[in-house]
């Protein structure tokens, strides 16, 4: 193994390169992967590219060794949240080394995770492995994890033969094995506007917006009562919360239309879907009827956001036994935060989170991450690369 001093500083200088773009997930990451591309040509290392539909940002996915062995995945994703309205002492987008830490967005969410994976990357590549470690790189994680299904079905379609995935998301280099899974939807009630002084001709939009949303907030009350994860998740039940609500046009005016937005936080796989459905034939049979008795052009629609799947603990599996070999860690958590864990592992792959930096720090201004995080990450590295060699 190079000297540790060696490690952090090849992991630093991609570090800069990486937080220099500004890859906020609403902005292109072309530029990043063009960056990335790069560095894996030169060291010889092949890959594809996978644009998204509209072809403005794209996966990356690389494998290093004998690909019809069974293999090991290192997943990032290459995109970070915004920096607006936030006040930072340093610049967001470039790397600013103060002590023991350096500091810019995505350090430790998780850009830091993808320069040790590019930082070990030649270090495979010079072995004689037994055993292929995929190097897999998204977009648009933190918008719910809309491009890594692209990235999945492109490892499906290979028909790869796979042993686990360790996702770099930051958990301080502990290992996480579970998650609750995360969906958006948004729904859009059309009434019929009119002067306010008239109501009786008018159908407010808001309020049967606000009868479906006491209807949720009902069913809500119901998920909290049947707690079904003590002890894997806080709070152990399934989560329905309404977090944005728009209507009306004007002081005078009967509102004729209302839009508002709510979030599941699910405990387990298929509980989205019954949530949804059982909204639903709320609002076919008593919500909608209501609204068409009065005026038959009214309407209720329901559109996903996302949809970001639960990554369920599975103790003991391939890679939460991979990574506890590798840290030395002997136990796993769970996280109240979501990641692309649980995509991995609905495409059957055994999946773990296993991550430089503590997530405390994503997301926020003046987002760091230590030092001490990335050697300790590389050193892990390390020891897989030594796994899987020959
Ligand atoms: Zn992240």
């Amino acid at each position: 193994m190079p000297a540790e001093s060696d490690l952090t500083q090849a992991v630093l200088t991609i570090l800069d390169r990486l937080v220099a773009f500004d890859t906020v997930s609403r902005h292109s990451n072309l530029p990043l992967m063009a960056y990335v591309r790069g560095y894996l040509t030169e060291h010889g290392i092949e890959h594809t590219v996978l644009p998204s539909p509209d072809g403005a940002k794209a996966n990356v996915f690389a494998t290093i060794g004998p690909a019809d062995q069974p293999g090991i995945i290192l997943s990032g994703h290459t995109d970070v949240v915004p920096v607006d309205g936030q006040i930072w002492t340093y610049d967001p987008f470039k790397l600013t080394r103060v002590g023991s830490r350096v500091y810019g967005r995505g350090t430790s969410d998780m850009k830091g995770y993808v320069a040790c994976m590019l930082a070990i990357a030649p270090v495979l590549a010079a072995r004689n492995l037994r055993q292929p470690i995929h190097l897999a790189l998204s977009y648009d994680e933190e918008i719910g994890c809309t491009g890594v299904p692209f990235l999945i079905d492109h490892i499906r379609d290979l028909g790869l033969p796979l042993e686990a995935a360790l996702i770099g998301e930051p958990s301080s280099m502990g290992v996480v094995n579970g998650h609750k899974g995360s969906a958006s939807f948004r729904t859009t009630v059309t009434g019929l506007s009119c002067h306010s002084s008239r109501p009786d001709i008018g159908v407010s939009a808001i309020l049967h917006a606000m009868e479906i949303i006491g209807h949720l907030t009902a069913y809500a009350a119901k998920l909290a009562a049947e707690p079904d994860s003590v002890g894997v998740f806080d709070p152990p039940y399934t989560t329905l919360t309404i977090n944005t609500m728009h209507g009306g046009t004007a002081q005078n005016a009967i509102p004729g239309d209302c839009r508002f937005e709510w979030d599941v936080r699910a405990t387990r796989r298929g509980r989205v879907e019954e949530v949804r459905a059982a909204y639903q034939e709320y609002v076919d049979k008593v919500a909608l009827p209501a609204m068409h008795a009065r005026f038959p052009d009214a309407s209720i629609t329901t559109s996903k956001n996302y949809d970001a799947a639960t990554m369920v603990p599975q103790p003991g599996c391939a890679a939460e036994s991979l990574a506890r070999a590798l840290t030395g860690a002997n136990s796993a958590t769970s996280v109240p935060y979501c990641s692309e864990a649980g995509f991995f592992q609905a495409a059957g792959i055994p999946s773990v989170i296993c991550g430089p930096g503590d997530i405390a720090q994503a997301h926020t201004a003046d987002e760091f991450i230590e030092i001490s995080q990335l050697t300790a990450c590389m050193q892990v590295l390390h020891r897989l690369v030594d796994r899987v060699s020959a």
